[in-house]
């Protein structure tokens, strides 16, 4: 049925406490590539009994999993990131079929969902405790940092393997097992990242990947006094549900949700280089990234030279199916992508923008949709307010740094922002006045395992990588001992 089906990381099971399982209906659900509209495979479509015992299963597995030397821990996601990354032809392809992306992009995924298993075997044998200086003589005051329990994964469709490894690897490096729940566009990554932690020997019922009814799924993750924490990356709308479901509970949470990244051109940048910039950090995924330039701020006096040179570089980007050599951006996920990003730009060109390339649906068909920029662009319109997660550039004027910053803060979201200056004044000024989790200065891509990635405002709670992504995993306990 699919030209997938040769590959040996392709399942289509799900994996619950080191079994490989259809649905208790035996009911499945389609799975199609975005390219070709083509049914590329089927994955079971559990439920709420299902979940329930993949949270049994690692339940069980935490008794021993937790107890484990911090040592073994390592070794096994050693293992892990070396079978990741030897099988990054196979994993990129399953990728590209499944979500779209251009395959030399989604070798670059891979290297970096790997990237985050390496790191935290590494950190995992780093979960120091504290001796603190005592209050009395005869107790001592001690601080151990220990594993939160079973933690549940979320994970949505435009990174396919890097928002799973960047929540796995350090639940499992601090001693946690994991239900994760990825999405219904592209359960196959998730589950050849399951094959290769089975190869690798992680135990039964450490991770274990259900596929189905997000509602279902999502309710008995959040709703179970058994799951002690949840980690979500997806859109805010979703975010604010699961936390309010993980209420009653009371769970830890890690959420990275939308973002509304401005990318600032001051009159004193390197403009060649800016160009450059704004291109990886717009065009990246085809527009599909949350850290995604959504706003492109340019100062008055470099306004039409910087519109010029994006929209030539812009007009030379290969549209195509991300299995083809050369295609620099591949097709949208689904229709309602395309619909949203020509309503934002019907809105924007309504109210007085010009289009400088792109504009339209591509003559591909399908949901191939033109790279765009858009100039003379203002505040009231739509795109300026709601993350528009397609290839559309929208070029915004202004003419003072204050006006800039009031700008790029004028949006409840505060996940990624960049800008390009050379004046090392005004580098530190902006970066500090800007309200964002992350900072690209004089570059358009940031994201790595060493450094932490999350957001403030309704972009989201808590970091993810660095050396500070395990504490979302570990609690603090105190012990103070007595009678010494
Ligand atoms: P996107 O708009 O990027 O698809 P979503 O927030 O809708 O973002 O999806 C991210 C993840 O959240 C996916 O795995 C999706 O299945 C899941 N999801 C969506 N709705 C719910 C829900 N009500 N409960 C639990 N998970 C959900």
């Amino acid at each position: 049925m699919s030209k997938l089906s040769s590959l040996e990381l392709f399942r289509q099971q799900a994996y619950i406490d080191g079994n490989w399982l259809d649905a208790d209906s035996g009911s499945s659900f389609d799975v199609s590539d975005p390219a070709t509209g083509e049914v590329i495979g089927r994955v079971p479509d559990m439920g709420r009994m299902e979940t329930v015992r993949a949270i049994q299963a690692a339940d069980r597995a935490f008794a021993s999993w937790s107890r484990k030397l911090a040592k073994e821990r390592a070794a096994l996601l050693k293992r892990w990131f070396e079978l990741i990354s030897a099988a990054t032809d196979e994993l990129a392809l399953l990728m590209t079929s499944e979500q779209g992306k251009p395959l030399a992009e989604a070798r670059g995924e891979v290297a970096y969902a790997a990237s985050f298993v390496e790191w935290f075997a590494e950190q995992a044998k780093r979960t120091n405790g504290d001796i603190l200086p005592t209050t009395g003589g005869d107790r001592r005051l001690l601080v151990m940092r220990q594993p939160v329990g079973v933690c549940a994964a979320i994970t949505p469709w435009n990174f396919p393997a890097a928002m799973i490894t960047r929540k796995l690897a350090p639940a499992l490096a601090a001693g946690c097992t994991v239900v994760v729940k990825p999405a219904e566009q592209t359960p196959f990554t998730a589950l050849a990242l399951a094959v290769l932690a089975e190869q690798a020997g992680i135990p039964p019922g450490v991770i274990n990947v259900i596929t189905g009814d997000p509602v279902a799924i999502g309710a008995e993750l959040t709703g179970s006094p058994t799951v002690r924490k949840l980690s979500f990356t997806g859109s805010t709308e979703v975010g604010r549900l699961l936390m309010s479901q993980c209420g009653p509970t009371l769970k830890r949470l890690s959420l990275e949700l939308g973002g509304n990244a401005p990318f600032i051109v001051f009159d004193d940048a390197d403009i060649d280089a800016a160009v450059e910039g704004a291109m990886a950090s717009k065009y990246r995924n085809a527009g599909q990234t949350c850290v995604c330039a959504n706003r492109i701020l340019v100062q008055s006096g470099v306004y039409e030279a910087f519109a010029v040179k994006l929209a030539d570089a812009v007009a030379k980007l290969k549209v195509g199916p991300g299995v083809v050599e050369g295609v620099n951006i591949g097709p949208l996920i689904d229709s309602a992508a395309i619909d949203k990003v020509e309503s934002h730009i019907g809105d924007a060109l309504a109210n007085g923008a010009r289009v400088m390339t792109g504009g339209m649906r591509h003559s591909l068909g399908g949901t191939f949709f033109q790279p765009t920029v858009l100039a003379d662009v203002t505040p009231a319109m739509r795109v300026a307010r709601e993350e528009t997660f397609g290839p559309v550039a929208p070029l915004f004027r202004f003419d003072s740094e204050d006006e800039a910053i009031a700008m790029a803060n004028d949006t409840e979201f505060g996940l990624a922002a960049y800008f390009y200056a050379r004046d090392v004044g005004r580098i530190f000024r902006v970066a500090e006045a800007l309200d964002y989790g992350m900072v690209g200065v004089n570059t358009g891509v940031m994201s790595n395992e060493v450094s932490p990635f999350g957001g403030v405002k309704q972009s989201g709670i808590g970091r993810e990588g660095s050396i500070y992504g395990i504490d979302e995993y570990l609690e603090i306990k105190s012990v103070c001992l007595g009678g010494v």
